[in-house]
């Protein structure tokens, strides 16, 4: 928070008092108008549209608790309301939306808007990229965040963390998967690079908003669809519509979502204002991943007990050719586009110098654990 911040009220309160105390002018006679002061007497009033339906679990939970935040800690002087998706726009149009300002805010994920920038699917999720943990490393503390602001200036938008859903499920399937050969003409809803990988070894990826899923499964308009996990899917009834729930999620190790503000609508904003939505943004972004590490696994239970999901690990040859396929995906994804590849090649340089940390750390420990 700036200096300002702080020390402004005692400004104000100081020459108050004196001049309430040297001159001995009443209240009405010493009010010069101030513009500082007008503007933190300013109302705004914001709109938040979301690619999610309203208050889904998690997900939509992340924009409602920003919302609240923001409406408490500012006393009132920042009001946003949030807008499920179709409300106020359609899911898949959330990004334009708020970049021409018909929206002042946005909830969602960036690998939604590869069409305007293949660069954006590096802030949701590389297929076997960094997990949660290590993904706020890198936006907060390496460097991601500025490139991602960089990016989305181009927009008209500022993007902050929105979220991390931690390590997803790899997704439902109404069929076994034994072999790569199972991949072959699979017609599976999978947004992002990981589309391009599954296209690689032969499947057909579709990219469809979450309120979609269930009808297209079950229809048979789609033969598999990955989601979230186990707290996300239940509520959606994934497990009504196909039998198989695979792990680990490969394609979304730490999937990341994002709140984008309109710029024009952020520079009207006092600088006490900006750092409230900074502050509540980080806050929520957190809250998140904490959410789902408390419900994913009660939620699990449920699929297997009492609905008797096939919970099934992805064969070791699949994963090394989704593996295999993704990197060579990515380097054709850098290849085509300046901007990708100087995202990644950050991406890339935080991840060398992580995981062999994460190696003695979280995962040592996760195995000494047992
Ligand atoms: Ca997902």
């Amino acid at each position: 928070m700036s200096k300002r911040y702080f020390h402004y009220p005692l400004i104000v309160l100081l020459s108050y008092f004196s001049l309430v105390f040297l001159s001995g002018c009443s209240s009405e006679e010493q009010a010069a108008p101030n513009v500082a002061a007008e503007a933190k007497q300013q109302t705004f009033k914001w709109k938040l549209v979301t690619t999610w339906p309203k208050h889904f679990p998690g997900l939509g939970s992340a924009p409602e608790n920003f919302a609240k935040a923001v409406n408490e800690m500012s006393n009132g002087r920042l009001q946003v309301k949030v807008f499920g998706a179709k409300e106020l726009v359609p899911a898949m149009e959330v990004f334009d939306a708020v970049s021409r300002g018909a929206a002042e805010m946005g909830h969602g994920a960036a690998y939604y808007w590869k069409g305007k920038s293949p660069a954006s699917q590096f802030f949701t999720a590389v297929p076997f990229g960094l997990n949660a943990q290590e993904m706020n490393g890198w936006l907060h503390y390496g460097g991601g965040l500025e490139l991602w602001r960089e990016l989305y200036g181009q927009f008209n938008l500022v993007p902050f963390a929105g979220g991390s859903t931690g390590v997803q499920m790899a997704g439902w399937f109404n069929k076994e998967i034994n072999s790569v050969e199972d991949l072959k003409g699979l017609k599976m809803r999978i947004p992002g690079l990981a589309g391009e990988v599954l296209e690689r070894l032969g499947g057909i990826p579709v990219t469809l908003p979450g309120g979609e899923l269930f009808t297209s499964l079950q229809t048979g308009s789609i033969d598999a669809t990955e989601w979230v996990g186990p707290y996300n899917d239940l509520t959606f009834g994934l497990h009504k519509a196909a039998k198989y729930y695979y792990y680990p999620g490969w394609h979304e190790p730490g999937a990341m979502l994002e709140f984008i503000v309109n710029k024009d609508e952020w520079n009207k904003l006092p600088d006490d204002l900006k750092a409230i939505v900074t502050y509540a943004a980080r806050a929520v972004n957190q809250d998140m991943l904490d959410e789902y590490t408390a419900r994913n696994n009660a939620a699990l239970k449920e699929l297997v007990s009492k609905h008797g999901v096939q919970v099934r690990h992805l064969p070791e040859d699949v994963l090394k050719a989704l593996k295999k396929a993704s990197d060579e995906v990515i380097a054709e994804n850098i290849a085509k586009d300046a901007f990708a590849k100087k995202v990644y090649e950050s991406f890339k340089a935080f991840s060398d110098d992580v995981i062999p940390y994460t190696e003695i750390s979280e995962k040592a420990y996760i195995e000494a654990r047992k």
